[in-house]
Protein backbone atom coordinates (compact mmCIF):
# COMPACT_ATOMS: atom_id res chain seq x y z
CA UNK A 1 0.00 0.00 0.00
CA UNK A 2 1.31 3.65 -0.91
CA UNK A 3 1.16 6.26 1.47
CA UNK A 4 1.38 9.97 1.05
CA UNK A 5 1.80 11.92 4.03
CA UNK A 6 1.35 15.43 4.26
CA UNK A 7 0.47 17.99 6.63
CA UNK A 8 0.15 22.32 7.05
CA UNK A 9 2.86 22.95 9.54
CA UNK A 10 5.78 22.27 7.37
CA UNK A 11 7.73 19.55 6.03
CA UNK A 12 10.22 20.06 8.81
CA UNK A 13 7.64 19.57 11.77
CA UNK A 14 8.46 16.79 14.10
CA UNK A 15 4.48 15.83 13.72
CA UNK A 16 5.02 14.47 10.63
CA UNK A 17 7.89 12.51 11.04
CA UNK A 18 6.04 10.94 14.12
CA UNK A 19 3.21 9.98 11.21
CA UNK A 20 5.03 9.00 8.80
CA UNK A 21 6.96 6.13 11.17
CA UNK A 22 3.87 4.80 12.25
CA UNK A 23 2.40 5.34 8.68
CA UNK A 24 5.93 2.98 7.48
CA UNK A 25 4.23 0.09 9.21
CA UNK A 26 1.20 -0.18 7.32
CA UNK A 27 2.75 0.47 3.73
CA UNK A 28 5.18 2.28 1.73
CA UNK A 29 5.63 6.18 2.76
CA UNK A 30 6.59 8.90 0.61
CA UNK A 31 6.50 12.59 3.06
CA UNK A 32 5.20 15.60 0.57
CA UNK A 33 4.77 18.85 2.52
CA UNK A 34 4.66 22.67 2.28
CA UNK A 35 8.42 23.91 2.37
CA UNK A 36 7.19 26.14 5.08
CA UNK A 37 4.20 26.29 7.81
CA UNK A 38 0.76 26.93 6.23
CA UNK A 39 -1.38 26.59 9.36
CA UNK A 40 -4.88 28.04 8.73
CA UNK A 41 -4.43 28.11 4.96
CA UNK A 42 -7.87 26.17 4.56
CA UNK A 43 -7.96 24.70 1.27
CA UNK A 44 -6.16 27.37 -0.24
CA UNK A 45 -4.57 26.15 -3.72
CA UNK A 46 -1.67 27.39 -5.58
CA UNK A 47 -3.43 28.76 -9.19
CA UNK A 48 -1.43 32.17 -10.32
CA UNK A 49 2.19 30.68 -10.04
CA UNK A 50 3.57 27.26 -10.93
CA UNK A 51 4.22 24.68 -8.30
CA UNK A 52 7.75 22.82 -7.85
CA UNK A 53 9.22 20.80 -5.36
CA UNK A 54 12.89 19.98 -3.69
CA UNK A 55 14.19 16.32 -2.60
CA UNK A 56 15.02 16.29 0.93
CA UNK A 57 15.00 13.37 3.73
CA UNK A 58 12.38 13.81 6.67
CA UNK A 59 12.86 10.45 9.90
CA UNK A 60 14.59 8.63 6.73
CA UNK A 61 11.69 8.43 4.26
CA UNK A 62 11.56 9.68 0.89
CA UNK A 63 10.38 13.27 1.26
CA UNK A 64 9.44 16.26 -1.11
CA UNK A 65 9.25 20.26 -0.06
CA UNK A 66 6.65 21.86 -2.16
CA UNK A 67 6.34 25.77 -2.42
CA UNK A 68 2.69 25.27 -2.12
CA UNK A 69 -0.03 24.80 -0.03
CA UNK A 70 -1.29 21.45 1.87
CA UNK A 71 -3.85 20.60 -0.99
CA UNK A 72 -1.20 21.20 -3.56
CA UNK A 73 1.07 18.85 -2.06
CA UNK A 74 -1.24 16.26 -1.87
CA UNK A 75 -2.47 16.98 -5.70
CA UNK A 76 1.33 16.95 -6.76
CA UNK A 77 2.08 13.91 -4.71
CA UNK A 78 -0.50 11.90 -5.88
CA UNK A 79 0.84 13.08 -9.54
CA UNK A 80 3.87 12.27 -8.99
CA UNK A 81 3.69 9.34 -7.20
CA UNK A 82 0.82 7.43 -9.34
CA UNK A 83 -1.79 4.94 -7.29
CA UNK A 84 -1.46 6.43 -3.72
CA UNK A 85 -4.21 4.76 -2.06
CA UNK A 86 -4.27 6.67 1.44
CA UNK A 87 -2.93 10.07 2.27
CA UNK A 88 -2.15 10.90 5.56
CA UNK A 89 -2.27 14.51 7.07
CA UNK A 90 -0.29 15.65 10.36
CA UNK A 91 0.58 14.74 13.05
CA UNK A 92 -0.76 18.32 13.41
CA UNK A 93 0.91 20.41 16.22
CA UNK A 94 -2.58 22.15 17.14
CA UNK A 95 -6.52 20.43 17.61
CA UNK A 96 -8.44 20.88 14.89
CA UNK A 97 -12.02 20.97 16.35
CA UNK A 98 -15.12 22.14 15.86
CA UNK A 99 -15.55 24.99 13.41
CA UNK A 100 -11.55 25.24 13.31
CA UNK A 101 -12.14 22.63 10.15
CA UNK A 102 -13.38 25.30 7.70
CA UNK A 103 -9.51 26.74 8.15
CA UNK A 104 -7.41 24.30 8.96
CA UNK A 105 -5.12 23.27 5.75
CA UNK A 106 -4.40 20.10 8.53
CA UNK A 107 -8.12 18.56 7.30
CA UNK A 108 -7.97 20.51 3.66
CA UNK A 109 -4.63 18.11 2.67
CA UNK A 110 -6.99 14.98 3.79
CA UNK A 111 -9.85 16.84 1.78
CA UNK A 112 -8.15 17.20 -1.25
CA UNK A 113 -7.16 13.31 -1.40
CA UNK A 114 -10.85 12.66 -1.03
CA UNK A 115 -11.39 15.01 -4.08
CA UNK A 116 -9.15 12.92 -6.39
CA UNK A 117 -11.24 10.11 -5.19
CA UNK A 118 -8.34 8.93 -2.71
CA UNK A 119 -9.07 7.98 1.10
CA UNK A 120 -7.66 10.92 3.74
CA UNK A 121 -7.51 11.19 7.45
CA UNK A 122 -6.14 14.47 9.12
CA UNK A 123 -4.71 13.29 12.38
CA UNK A 124 -4.32 16.58 15.32
CA UNK A 125 -2.67 16.86 18.72
CA UNK A 126 -2.67 19.10 21.35
CA UNK A 127 0.15 21.58 20.70
CA UNK A 128 1.88 20.55 23.81
CA UNK A 129 2.06 17.48 22.57
CA UNK A 130 5.66 18.13 20.71
CA UNK A 131 8.51 17.35 20.98
CA UNK A 132 7.51 13.81 22.62
CA UNK A 133 5.09 11.59 20.81
CA UNK A 134 5.54 8.40 22.31
CA UNK A 135 2.57 8.48 23.96
CA UNK A 136 0.17 9.72 21.55
CA UNK A 137 2.25 7.03 18.85
CA UNK A 138 0.04 3.35 19.96
CA UNK A 139 -3.08 5.58 20.02
CA UNK A 140 -2.08 6.82 15.85
CA UNK A 141 -1.26 3.39 15.28
CA UNK A 142 -5.07 2.27 16.33
CA UNK A 143 -6.51 4.90 14.76
CA UNK A 144 -4.99 3.69 11.29
CA UNK A 145 -5.80 0.06 12.13
CA UNK A 146 -9.42 1.29 12.93
CA UNK A 147 -10.26 3.23 9.73
CA UNK A 148 -7.98 0.98 7.46
CA UNK A 149 -10.70 -1.34 6.83
CA UNK A 150 -13.39 0.97 6.48
CA UNK A 151 -13.04 1.40 2.39
CA UNK A 152 -16.12 3.17 2.09
CA UNK A 153 -15.27 5.87 4.85
CA UNK A 154 -13.30 8.87 2.71
CA UNK A 155 -12.56 11.36 4.43
CA UNK A 156 -12.18 11.08 8.45
CA UNK A 157 -10.58 14.27 10.68
CA UNK A 158 -9.33 12.62 14.01
CA UNK A 159 -8.11 14.53 17.61
CA UNK A 160 -6.07 12.84 20.06
CA UNK A 161 -6.21 14.57 23.53
CA UNK A 162 -3.15 14.66 25.87
CA UNK A 163 -3.93 11.34 27.66
CA UNK A 164 -6.11 8.87 25.63
CA UNK A 165 -8.47 6.44 27.10
CA UNK A 166 -9.89 5.14 23.96
CA UNK A 167 -11.61 5.74 20.66
CA UNK A 168 -15.21 7.49 19.38
CA UNK A 169 -17.24 8.50 16.77
CA UNK A 170 -18.34 11.65 16.96
CA UNK A 171 -19.60 14.52 15.53
CA UNK A 172 -18.84 18.31 14.38
CA UNK A 173 -19.02 20.74 17.24
CA UNK A 174 -21.04 23.42 15.83
CA UNK A 175 -22.45 25.88 17.72
CA UNK A 176 -19.65 27.37 19.15
CA UNK A 177 -16.99 29.11 17.52
CA UNK A 178 -13.46 30.08 18.86
CA UNK A 179 -11.89 32.51 16.48
CA UNK A 180 -12.61 35.98 17.56
CA UNK A 181 -10.33 39.66 16.56
CA UNK A 182 -8.39 40.65 19.64
CA UNK A 183 -7.44 44.00 19.14
CA UNK A 184 -3.97 45.47 20.00
CA UNK A 185 -1.17 48.46 18.91
CA UNK A 186 1.96 48.47 17.09
CA UNK A 187 5.06 50.65 19.01
CA UNK A 188 3.10 54.15 16.82
CA UNK A 189 -0.11 52.93 18.25
CA UNK A 190 -1.80 52.52 15.40
CA UNK A 191 -4.59 49.90 15.88
CA UNK A 192 -3.38 46.01 14.68
CA UNK A 193 -5.53 43.36 15.23
CA UNK A 194 -5.20 39.73 15.73
CA UNK A 195 -7.81 36.99 14.54
CA UNK A 196 -7.29 34.84 17.24
CA UNK A 197 -8.20 31.49 18.78
CA UNK A 198 -9.98 31.80 22.24
CA UNK A 199 -10.39 28.54 23.81
CA UNK A 200 -14.10 27.59 24.50
CA UNK A 201 -15.54 24.88 26.92
CA UNK A 202 -18.60 23.05 27.48
CA UNK A 203 -19.52 21.19 23.92
CA UNK A 204 -22.14 19.08 23.51
CA UNK A 205 -22.27 15.30 24.32
CA UNK A 206 -20.96 13.36 20.90
CA UNK A 207 -19.40 15.83 19.69
CA UNK A 208 -15.55 16.31 19.03
CA UNK A 209 -15.07 18.73 21.17
CA UNK A 210 -16.88 16.91 23.84
CA UNK A 211 -14.74 13.85 23.03
CA UNK A 212 -11.28 15.36 23.71
CA UNK A 213 -12.40 17.31 26.71
CA UNK A 214 -12.71 14.33 27.78
CA UNK A 215 -9.77 12.43 26.95
CA UNK A 216 -11.28 10.66 23.95
CA UNK A 217 -9.82 10.12 20.51
CA UNK A 218 -11.99 11.61 18.32
CA UNK A 219 -12.90 10.26 15.12
CA UNK A 220 -15.47 12.70 12.90
CA UNK A 221 -16.43 11.25 9.57
CA UNK A 222 -16.96 13.67 7.38
CA UNK A 223 -18.19 14.07 3.20
CA UNK A 224 -17.57 16.78 0.62
CA UNK A 225 -21.58 17.26 -0.45
CA UNK A 226 -22.18 20.26 1.99
CA UNK A 227 -25.79 20.42 0.52
CA UNK A 228 -28.25 21.57 2.89
CA UNK A 229 -30.62 18.81 1.76
CA UNK A 230 -33.68 19.31 4.83
CA UNK A 231 -33.26 23.37 3.40
CA UNK A 232 -33.27 22.04 -0.32
CA UNK A 233 -36.29 20.43 0.25
CA UNK A 234 -37.91 22.71 2.24
CA UNK A 235 -37.17 25.81 -0.29
CA UNK A 236 -38.67 23.66 -3.76
CA UNK A 237 -41.57 22.95 -1.58
CA UNK A 238 -41.97 26.37 -0.15
CA UNK A 239 -40.46 28.66 -2.66
CA UNK A 240 -40.37 27.16 -5.84
CA UNK A 241 -38.23 28.84 -8.39
CA UNK A 242 -38.57 27.19 -12.08
CA UNK A 243 -37.12 23.73 -11.22
CA UNK A 244 -40.06 22.31 -13.12
CA UNK A 245 -39.47 24.52 -16.14
CA UNK A 246 -35.43 23.63 -15.78
CA UNK A 247 -36.43 19.98 -16.12
CA UNK A 248 -39.01 19.96 -18.50
CA UNK A 249 -37.42 21.55 -21.09
CA UNK A 250 -33.62 20.81 -20.52
CA UNK A 251 -32.19 17.50 -22.19
CA UNK A 252 -32.15 14.60 -19.88
CA UNK A 253 -27.87 15.22 -20.52
CA UNK A 254 -26.70 18.04 -21.03
CA UNK A 255 -25.45 18.93 -24.62
CA UNK A 256 -21.92 19.00 -25.52
CA UNK A 257 -21.87 22.77 -26.39
CA UNK A 258 -23.50 23.81 -23.31
CA UNK A 259 -20.99 21.28 -21.10
CA UNK A 260 -18.25 22.54 -22.84
CA UNK A 261 -18.86 26.07 -22.41
CA UNK A 262 -18.80 25.81 -18.54
CA UNK A 263 -15.99 23.90 -18.55
CA UNK A 264 -14.03 26.72 -20.45
CA UNK A 265 -15.34 29.56 -18.32
CA UNK A 266 -14.15 27.05 -15.00
CA UNK A 267 -10.88 26.86 -16.54
CA UNK A 268 -10.55 30.37 -16.88
CA UNK A 269 -7.73 30.92 -13.63
CA UNK A 270 -7.91 34.49 -12.10
CA UNK A 271 -4.14 35.12 -13.12
CA UNK A 272 -5.80 34.72 -16.95
CA UNK A 273 -8.65 37.36 -16.38
CA UNK A 274 -6.64 39.76 -14.90
CA UNK A 275 -5.02 40.62 -18.21
CA UNK A 276 -8.79 41.72 -19.10
CA UNK A 277 -8.98 44.34 -16.29
MN1 LIG B 1 -0.86 23.31 11.53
Amino acid sequence: MRILVSNDDGIYSPGIAALAEVAAEFGSVRVVAPDVERSSSGHAITASRPLSYRRTVVGGFEAYRVNGTPADCVALGAYLWEKVDLVLSGLNLGLNLGNGIWHSGTLAAAKQAALLGLRGIALSAPATAEPDFTSIKPWMRRVVETLLPLSDLCLTNVNFPRDPRGLVWTRVSVRKYDGRIVPTTDPENRPLYWFSVTPIEGAEEGTDRWAVEQQWVSLTPLRLDLTDDPMLSRLRATRPLEEQVATAVSPKRSSREAADAVKSEEAEAPATKLHGV
